[in-house]
């Protein structure tokens, strides 16, 4: 297992507990944690705790117990927000750190960047600030729903 940080990271920092966030999974080697701006209650993602840019580059015994808490932490969405789907998404483009996004879905597009989406001088923006950060105490309130004991 690799210990490699970054302390300029956001997740390293949240995995480092220097950076507070609200946790519904925790094992030596992977956090689960929610999205501080969700697209839709529960939206959350899961990381390695070690810092790897992109998702392949994870070895496939830990890239496999992440896609497992994930498959765990969509079963439990669909029982508690019964949304439509889940979605995964595992992109990158805003933290590099290796995450899977785990978000409730009710419709086709919110799985793409829509919500992002704003218009300025006739062209389009993707910006995460058009998503309204969540308070704490929804977040720590909707991770305590979510979460999952660890085992081996
Ligand atoms: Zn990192």
């Amino acid at each position: 297992m690799s210990n490699q940080t970054n302390s300029n990271c956001i997740f390293c920092q949240i995995v480092a507990g220097t950076s507070s966030s609200s946790k519904f999974y925790e094992d030596d080697e992977i956090l689960g944690f929610m999205i501080l701006r969700p697209k839709y209650t529960g939206e959350c993602l899961i990381v390695p705790k070690a810092h790897i840019d992109q998702f392949m580059d994870i070895d496939d015994e830990l890239a496999a117990k992440i896609i497992k808490i994930g498959q765990k932490t969509a079963r439990k969405m669909r029982k508690i927000f019964q949304p439509k789907r889940v979605g995964y998404v595992v992109s990158g483009y805003g933290v590099p750190h290796a995450h899977l996004i785990v978000l409730p879905c009710y419709e086709m597009n919110d799985i793409t960047s829509k919500h992002y989406a704003v218009l300025r001088d006739g062209e389009i923006h993707f910006t995460q600030q058009n998503v309204p950060l969540a308070s704490h105490e929804e977040l720590d309130r909707i991770a305590s729903l979510l979460r999952i004991e660890p085992q081996n």
